[in-house]
């Protein structure tokens, strides 16, 4: 069994091989503790100045970063590594342990709750755990996700715009070790609080992605999430052995596409049921029908007809049938060169 921490500065992150933890944090309606999983690896071949952390479980119904993290706390032989591992294959362990996105404690987003407050309810407090313990002792963070049941998403990694260049091209080569076929750049306007925009402004390498969608668990995303966070770990040497392509032999490179400005995520204009007739990844027209909002109150009422504002690809569409007004219906895309990220 893992062993229960109480207080975090107790953690010694350099202690030699695997270690399985159980981080308490204390309830705040009652007596008891939310035990959020942490394991720690030190590999037996030396150090390496590119510690890796991996969280799953940011949301509670995301699955796939939560069973491909889970996996590798198993899988990964301290012996055959170099330099420091931690991973955490359920953040929000409350919210996990719900099958819901936010934690059922204190309501909270725990992608919504950086940098985090000690002294907050149990997500800030985590969050406050994750920066002020577990980011020092790594370069390189690595957030698996997916769309919930609001988003349906390509398979793809994700990051923001980087002012910085060097920060932006490591970034986008650790994005593409993921071999989804897409890597989205986002808009950082559209949320703040998140995880990776701590790591980021901390200028660590921070690749974040949308590995399934419906809360189900998405085979090829776990692949991707799993295989990917082997490849980053080989790729800093933490891991002996070549990167591997995760998808089939001959698949075309990933394709890198961009929506960073807010006005590309399209809130719906009214309440309906969704129809969408295009799907995540396709690339469509400007004009293009993408889907249909139907009102139900009068049957005998034309549906809404949702039409791509530009020409692009479908980087996001709303997943449940009911989206209501104000929630992101779509997000069409850009394609971009690589060249303008990595060099
Ligand atoms: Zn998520």
């Amino acid at each position: 069994m893992p062993t229960v921490i109480y207080d975090a500065s107790r953690i010694d992150f350099s202690l030699p091989g695997k270690t399985h933890y159980q981080i308490a944090f204390h309830l705040d309606g009652s007596w008891g503790y939310s035990l959020v999983p942490v394991t720690v690896i030190n590999g037996r071949r030396g150090a390496n100045p590119n510690g890796v952390i991996c969280f799953g479980g940011t949301h509670g119904n995301e699955y796939e970063g939560q069973i491909a993290v889970k996996r590798l706390c198993s899988d990964l032989d301290s012996g055959r590594m170099a330099g420091r591992v931690i991973l955490v294959p359920q953040l929000s362990e409350s919210a996990c342990r719900a099958g819901s996105r936010t934690s059922p404690l204190d309501g909270v987003n725990m992608n919504r709750a950086f940098p985090g407050n000690a002294r907050g309810t149990i997500s800030y407090r985590i969050a406050s755990f994750v920066k002020n313990y577990l980011f020092p002792q790594a370069r390189v963070v690595i957030d698996v996700h997916a769309g919930g049941v609001e988003g349906a998403f390509p398979v793809c990694t994700s990051f923001h715009p980087i002012a910085d260049a060097a920060q932006r091209a490591e970034i986008a080569k650790v994005s593409q070790l993921f071999d989804t076929e897409f890597a989205f750049i986002y808009a950082s306007t559209m949320a703040s609080g998140l995880l990776t925009d701590e790591a980021e402004a901390e200028g660590k390498i921070a690749v974040g992605g949308e590995f399934g969608a419906g809360a189900s668990t998405d085979a090829t995303g776990v692949r991707h999430a799993y295989e990917g966070i082997r490849n980053v770990l080989r790729h800093y040497g933490l891991l002996e052995g070549e990167i591997v392509r995760i998808r089939e032999n001959g698949a075309a490179p990933t394709r890198l596409i961009r929506a960073d400005q807010l006005d590309s995520y399209v809130p719906a204009p009214r309440d309906g049921v969704w129809e969408p007739v295009v799907r995540p990844g396709d690339e469509v027209k400007q004009g293009q029908l993408l889907g249909r909002l139907h009102d139900f109150s009068d049957h005998s009422s034309p549906a809404l007809e949702i039409v791509a504002p530009r020409c692009g690809i479908v980087a996001m569409l709303h997943l449940a049938a009911r989206p209501v007004k104000g929630q992101t219906l779509f997000v069409v895309a850009e394609q971009v060169e690589w060249s303008e990220v990595l060099d």
